[in-house]
């Protein structure tokens, strides 16, 4: 204690001789605020023409070399008359102190009330100039509308664009919108285009431009709060349960018969023989399974996959000793620790094969299609700045996760705010009758209430004491943003008595007497007649005045706590409503044993302390000593919060990494327009690899696997060629081998070409890159993700399982890509003209790839290539025929348009009424 006692007061003393840090940022900051307040008079001598001919200025000179912050001082004061001018509201000196925080990419700190929405417009303005796009994020949608609307005035004066992101806008109106000066819009709108945009076929189709400046109000709300789970975009995997049972069925027949299968134990692998081959098609077209066709016929590809999953589950997965079922889910059990992996599921279709197995319900799974957490999508800005009321208790954070300093600046007024001492009560019980006898007090003289919750059911709790008393008042729980803006608008006219559950980031400020602004909008909407609503306006002016004057008599804002939060920032954010632009007002917390924070953090020496002094029911103790133990348990809780966050986001870092990688390739891909080149290479690796694999270096043809190679070369390349042969001629090695190998492939993709002519195989080759590049990356998301919920596991074995994590998702990264190769030299080389489209139905085999590493929970066997079941593709073979100018088939022309401009989940033009991706774009 005393060492801290004299750290601290060593500290005050180095402040008061050298001032703080922030002191000393904030006055470098301050010194540039006369410049651009002497600029003042001969920018408002200007025309408003001229003064937007500033802008084709400012423009010019920066594209002539000139940099943002030599334009600063002008910027600002142009943008700060233009406001005058546009919004009657010039900004307050602290205010250009607060837009040259954000410009320099800092988190400006400003209280409620000190306007910091037209602190932005400094920062946006100044930025904008440079052409590449600012964007300013909100909480909700609400308010991107709402500030984007007001502030669109001045922009727009200025001769900027401004453009505005909300749920259900199509592409184009999106695209519209970020290709404006300045964009408007929530942290997941904004995030959720990013996922998408990675997930389009063509740069034209894309909405974002390349990130420059963003600027997130409500900073801590975003990067901290909501960063605690990611954006994802996820899709229900196709549900065939009724083929899982139907093929678990026939299967656990035909396991039941003699020499039908081969099994590997070591390898943990099972393949039919051919007498199984045949008996299984025969029991699957007995159980009208399989209607038409062969079982190997390539639109019966999903139903091979199911029965090869539903094999391996009837032999090689033993109840009790590899899952167990317990209340209708199958469970697996960990093959090293022997646990319970409750909530995990083999991938890849294996699960729902053993539900069959086992007659529970079949669990209708959903897939990530693309994740990313608002860390690292906002850490993609080559720029970020920030602004919100509570930013300082978490400013390590800020520094350290996104390199953000926050700087807190001076409010404009003083705060005239008196903050009373907490008062702990032994029950909650005791606080809320406290609570409410407070309100009530304080009610007589009209003097509006804040009550600030921590939860909606605490809320309706203490809403419940108050009606019992008669006392009236209004409730909010976040759920509608309009509505509750109005009613926060209005929470400080007289004798209002609001509850509140979250005040964070509701990003509109409670003036005492009421909002002109909003009571106008309210009064006028509909009003036509310009008289009326000037009357009308005048009228809310005068009541509001007389309101205003009412309340400042009463003592301004009265805020309640009825608990701590776990982060005193919250606390500050509800404190902070009180007491704006130098209004008087007051705030307390009330506190009881019983509240989960004391209960948890600080119940011990507390307890032991009201125990002492005697405490009777119904009073409370208040000392200054209890609000700073309180404020060590939140340090403590925030300090833990904080960790775990950092602990989540070194793992995502990890996946990050990757999305960049995967990304920056697709978009390369995106933007070509011929892939041949890629597609050959890819083959080549591909055809290398089979080669290696098949032939052992430097070694004599007797010990060359011709036959595996022959089935091989077939199976992926679809080509038939006569190894045993060419393993007899002289001086033939693996080099040779793979040179004839690429020289027929060649060969066929040359005819394959031809055939389809040259157009429309640019088209396919660039759907099937970037499909079959989606799929893998898809499997490798599902895959990571099992890992991560596995890897916890390792720490057991003194292993730090962040280091295994790391190394095992690197090497499923290059099995993905090597996969990727696989399936698109598979593709490619069965893609050819048949006039019969598809019989109907058509299952969307994306989802039931086989191969890659996301079979078992922990994968094994990463670097080997897909074993070949029953002699034949595991992975779908493509049906991509349909491509022949067939009897009312369209000619190539028309396809190729058609793969131009038909999204891949549209209908199919043809008007099937199916999918374009399931009919005529049907590629894989
Ligand atoms: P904050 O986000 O900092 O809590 P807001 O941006 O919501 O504050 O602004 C609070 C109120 O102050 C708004 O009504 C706004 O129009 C007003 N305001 C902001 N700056 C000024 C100014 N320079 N002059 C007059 N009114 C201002
Ligand atoms: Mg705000």
């Amino acid at each position: 204690m005393f060492g801290i006692s004299r750290f601290s007061m060593f500290a005050r003393l180095a402040r008061a001789l050298f001032g703080s840090a922030n002191d000393r940022t904030l006055k470098a900051y301050q010194r540039r605020v006369p410049e651009i307040n002497a600029l003042e008079p001969a920018v408002q001598a200007l025309s408003d023409d001229q003064l937007r001919h500033k802008t084709d200025e400012f423009r010019e000179r920066v594209a002539k070399g000139e940099t943002l912050d030599a334009l600063l001082p002008e910027a600002f004061a142009v943008c700060r008359e233009a406001s005058r001018r546009v919004l009657g509201k010039r900004h307050f000196d602290v205010q250009l102190i607060g837009g040259m925080v954000l410009h320099a990419g800092r988190i400006a700190e400003m209280r409620t009330g000190e306007g910091k929405t037209l602190v932005g417009t400094l920062p946006v303005y100044l930025n904008a100039l440079a052409g590449k796009g600012v964007h300013v994020v909100t909480v909700n949608d609400y308010l991107a509308r709402r500030d984007a609307e007001e502030m669109a005035q001045l922009y727009s004066f200025l001769g900027l664009t401004t453009g505005v992101i909300v749920p259900n806008l199509s592409d184009d109106e999106r695209r519209e919108a970020y290709a404006s000066d300045i964009t408007y819009g929530t942290n997941n709108e904004f995030g959720f285009d990013y996922l998408r945009d990675n997930m389009k076929y063509s740069l034209a189709e894309m909405v974002q431009r390349p990130f420059s400046f963003a600027i997130v109000d409500e900073v801590d709300s975003i990067l901290i709060d909501e960063a605690r789970t990611p954006l994802i975009i996820s899709g229900p995997a196709d549900d065939s349960s009724d083929l899982y049972r139907s093929v678990d069925a026939v299967v656990a027949k035909l396991v039941q018969e003699p020499d039908v299968f081969d099994k590997d134990e070591k390898l943990r692998t099972v393949t039919l023989t051919e007498h199984g081959s045949d008996r299984v098609e025969q029991l699957l077209h007995e159980a009208g399974v399989l209607q038409e066709g062969g079982l190997y016929d390539i639109h019966n590809v999903a139903v091979v996959h199911h029965v090869q999953q539903s094999l391996r589950a009837h032999t090689l997965f033993t109840r009790d000793v590899d899952y167990i079922v317990r209340d209708g889910k199958v469970v697996i059990i960990d093959e090293f620790t022997g646990r319970m992996m409750d909530g995990r599921r083999y991938s890849d279709g294996l699960h729902q094969a053993l539900e069959a197995k086992e007659h529970v319900e079949i669990q209708q799974e959903n897939q990530t299609l693309a994740s990313i957490t608002f860390q690292n999508y906002f850490r993609l800005y080559p720029k970020l700045a920030g602004m919100t009321g509570t930013a300082m208790t978490e400013a390590d954070e800020f520094a350290e996760i996104y390199n953000l300093e926050v700087v807190e600046i001076p409010t404009n007024l003083p705060v005239r705010r008196i903050d009373t001492d907490d008062e702990v009560y032994l029950t909650a019980a005791e606080k809320y009758n406290a609570v409410a006898d407070l309100i009530q007090d304080i009610h007589k003289t009209k003097q509006p209430i804040l009550v600030g919750t921590t939860s909606i059911e605490k809320s309706e709790y203490l809403s419940h004491l108050l009606t019992q008393r008669g006392i009236p008042h209004n409730v909010l729980n976040a759920r509608h943003h309009e509505r509750e803006a109005i009613i926060v608008a209005q929470a400080g006219a007289p004798g209002a008595i609001t509850i509140a559950t979250n005040m964070a980031g509701r990003g509109t400020d409670i003036k005492l007497g009421g909002n002109v602004e909003m009571l106008v909008k309210a009064n006028t909407e509909g009003v036509e007649d310009e008289t009326q609503r000037n009357a009308v306006e005048e009228e809310i002016r005068q009541i509001v005045g007389t309101h205003h004057e009412e309340v400042q008599k009463a003592g301004g804002l009265y805020v309640i706590g009825t608990e701590r939060h776990e982060s005193r920032r919250v606390d500050n954010q509800l404190r902070g409503r009180s007491g704006r632009q130098g209004d008087p007002g007051n705030s307390r917390f009330f506190l009881s044993l019983e509240d989960d924070l004391i209960r948890i953090f600080a119940n011990d020496r507390m307890g032991a302390m009201m125990q002492k002094m005697g405490l009777k029911e119904g009073e409370a103790i208040v000392h200054p000593w209890l609000n700073k133990a309180l404020e060590k348990a939140q340090k403590r809780v925030e300090a833990r919060n904080f960790d775990m966050r950092k602990n989540t986001l070194k793992y995502d870092d990890v996946m990050n990494d990757q999305r960049k990688e995967v990304y920056a390739q697709r978009r390369e891909y995106m933007a070509s327009d011929d892939l041949s080149g890629v597609v050959a290479e890819l083959r080549v690796h591909t055809i290398e690899d089979l080669v290696h694999a098949h032939i052992p270096e430097k070694s004599f043809a007797e010990a060359w696997d011709t036959e595996g190679l022959t089935k091989e070369v077939h199976r992926i390349l679809n080509l038939d060629l006569p190894f045993a042969d060419w393993a007899k001629e002289d001086g033939m090695d693996a080099e040779g081998i793979i040179d004839r190998i690429e020289a027929e492939a060649q060969k066929a993709q040359a005819a394959r070409t031809a055939n389809m002519g040259p157009e429309l195989m640019r088209l396919i080759e660039k759907q099937v890159v970037l499909t079959s590049f989606d799929a893998v990356w898809k499997e490798h998301l599902h895959a990571l993700d099992q890992l991560r919920q596995g890897i916890g596991l390792r720490a057991y074995g003194q292993r730090d399982p962040l280091n295994e994590y790391k190394q095992e998702a690197f090497q499923m990264f290059t099995a993905m890509l090597d996969d990727m190769r696989l399936r698109v030299t598979e593709t490619m080389c069965r893609i050819q003209a048949v006039s019969e489209p598809p019989p109907f139905p058509v299952v969307d085999t994306s989802q039931t790839q086989t191969s890659g590493p996301a079979e078992e929970p922990v994968p094994h066997e990463l670097q080997a290539p897909p074993q070949p079941a029953f002699g034949f593709a595991p992975s779908p073979v493509p049906a991509a025929g349909e491509m022949a100018p067939a009897g009312g088939e369209p000619d190539t022309e028309t396809l190729a348009r058609w793969f131009e401009t038909t999204p891949r989940n549209a209908p199919c033009p043809c008007g099937s009424g199916r999918k374009f991706k399931h009919c005529h774009g049907r590629l894989d």
